[in-house]
């Protein structure tokens, strides 16, 4: 009798079966720190919905203008604010707000609650999107500080929305209280335990990413295939779901019981 070999390290942990997204509303709202934050995996899942006749709007908290070395930010801002319009474009988003907030330096806090609240009271969506703003995207790949900043003040923000006497200086004209978000959604979070199948839209997701032509090519990151990227990405989703390609999104329910 022979003793069986002991595993040279842990057996890797089955990965939890992604629940769907709801997709019972009209109107959503994405909030992230940066053009191209969407653009990673979420675009797919914007470009299935706007294909169902949902309206979605983008609000980029930033122009992502530290976001090329050999760019000065003046020049840049410019670059990356039309390369997100076309990168929403062609997922069937004609709106996109900047907010124009310093990039690479954002603060979680009242100010950046504020702007985006105004987003909210402003678009009145059902559902609002948002970047992960967990510390890592899982093991020990870091979170970047605008991301984590943007997340944790959009996730205050749509409640700040509903309530009228939080930023009271806001509700002028037509601007109401807007307390009808149901739920927030993070792409890309480490703790995601939703998805959307992506298979059908996972094309246009790939043009949304290729559409910052000058931030990827700023990067300098030899051999990037986007759409190498995306379905490396999306494959690994999809099996969590039993479909062929799919996006992770972690759900923050609002109010009780969600
Ligand atoms: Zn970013």
């Amino acid at each position: 009798m022979t003793t069986p070999p002991l595993p040279r390290e842990p057996l890797p942990l089955e990965p939890l079966p992604l629940e769907p997204l709801r997709e019972d509303w009209e109107r959503a709202l994405c909030v992230v720190a940066h053009p191209d934050d969407l653009e990673f995996g979420g675009a797919a899942a914007v470009a299935r919905w706007t294909g169902q006749g949902k309206q979605v709007v983008y609000c980029m908290v930033t122009s992502g203008e530290a976001g090329i070395d050999g760019l000065h930010p003046d020049e840049c801002r410019t670059v990356r604010e039309a390369e997100q319009v076309e990168s929403a474009r062609v997922v069937g988003v004609t709106t996109v707000d900047f907010l124009r907030l310093p990039d690479g330096v954002l603060e979680y806090g009242v100010p950046l609650r504020r702007a985006i609240a105004a987003e909210v009271r402003r678009h009145r969506p059902e559902v609002v999107l948002t970047n992960n703003f967990r510390d890592t995207f899982g093991g020990s790949n870091l979170n970047q500080a605008d991301h984590i900043a943007t997340g944790r003040a959009t996730l205050d923000a749509v409640r700040d929305a509903g309530n009228r006497w939080v930023f009271p200086d806001q509700l002028v004209g037509d601007l109401e209280p807007w307390g009808g978000v149901s739920e927030v959604w993070a792409a890309g979070s480490p703790e995601a335990r939703h998805g959307v199948d992506v298979t059908d839209t996972f094309e246009a997701g790939v043009a949304s990413l290729r559409a910052h032509a000058a931030y990827l090519d700023g990067l300098g990151w030899e051999g990037f295939d986007p759409a190498e990227f995306l379905e490396g990405l999306g494959r690994q989703v999809g099996q969590r779901m039993g479909v062929a390609l799919a996006t992770a999104f972690e759900r923050f329910p609002l109010g009780w019981g969600g």
